[in-house]
């Protein structure tokens, strides 16, 4: 940082504000959010699956995949991933709240399959192919397991799959309680953490582990079977999809205009939406990975 001070103070107001108009327009669930997604799903995982991802995980993980889940979104600039910008959303016709893979799934120039469905699928597709000795060398698949991990988060997260013209809510500038924030921003992390604040004393841990009992013990137990039947990729992908879109029209955008200030109200009653989407993200992660390397259950119908 030392060379940024000198720089005159012009200098310094042009290159802030050139850092913030290089921000992303969109991050995916906080830092928070996949975390607690990738952690729920490496908890679930069958002993094959369990191995195969350590064994992909690089040293400095510790054999912690949610150490690595958020990296998709700190090197979606870079030049090298560039390409892989438009893999973390799906922008849908605005007011139409529907979605639709052939219409929608598509980069910013209409490249096809550029989306976060078609990304799943090309990621768990490229993971198939590494445990049945077919992959492409030029492949990594350190960097599948680690994007596939982190899109799961993504399609679940419901103003991911947003209308076009405000970006998936990113245009959308509102209060979050007293601080400024943007309808986008809310359902990637501030219902997130002011949850942390006031119920959970700020520890992820005391979070995930209410998630994680409600699922193997509690409100969604009898859910979980129906959230991860999956016979065939794609066709589950586009629910995922949908299911995100029909709430970001009935919960997230409903009722909300720009300059407005959201709080205790919208809070409450999105809360359990959001703690269910990060369940429902960790389940779902975890089915797939136990497909593509767990011995005993069953693959997917149709090969990827
Ligand atoms: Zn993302």
């Amino acid at each position: 940082m030392a060379k940024l001070w000198r720089l005159s103070s012009f200098g310094f107001v042009l290159f802030l504000g050139l850092a913030l108009m290089l921000l992303p327009r969109t991050q995916g669930w906080s830092k928070e959010g996949h975390i607690l997604t990738c952690r729920i799903a490496q908890g679930l995982l069958e002993p094959e699956a369990a191995e195969a991802v350590e064994n992909l995980l690089p040293q400095h993980a510790n054999g912690d995949l949610s150490s690595l889940c958020v990296w998709p979104d700190q090197i979606r600039h870079w030049y090298r991933y560039r390409w892989t910008s438009p893999l973390h959303f799906i922008d849908t016709p605005d007011d139409a709240c529907t979605y639709d893979y052939s219409r929608d799934c598509h980069d910013p120039h209409g490249v096809k399959n550029m989306c976060v469905v078609g990304a799943i699928q090309n990621f768990t597709s490229q993971l198939l192919h590494f445990r049945e000795g077919t992959s492409d060398r030029r492949h990594n698949m350190t960097e599948a397991l680690l994007f596939l991990s982190h899109f799961m988060g993504d399609v679940h997260q419901p103003m991911h799959v947003g209308f076009t013209s405000d970006q998936g809510g990113n245009t959308i500038a509102l209060r979050w309680f007293r601080h400024k924030s943007n309808l986008h921003h809310v359902w990637d992390r501030e219902i997130v953490l002011t949850a942390l604040k006031d119920y959970y004393e700020k520890d992820l841990d005391n979070l995930q582990e209410d998630i994680v009992g409600n699922i193997t013990d509690g409100i969604w137990f009898d859910d979980v079977a129906s959230w991860k039947e999956c016979d065939d990729l794609l066709p589950c992908l586009n629910k995922y999809a949908t299911e995100s879109i029909n709430i970001a029209c009935k919960w997230a955008y409903k009722g909300v205009e720009s300059g407005q200030t959201l709080a205790d109200e919208y809070f409450n009653s999105r809360m359990p939406i959001v703690m269910k989407r990060i369940a429902q993200g960790g389940v779902r992660l975890a089915m797939i990975l136990n497909k593509v390397f767990g011995e005993s259950e069953e693959g997917f119908a149709t090969a990827t």
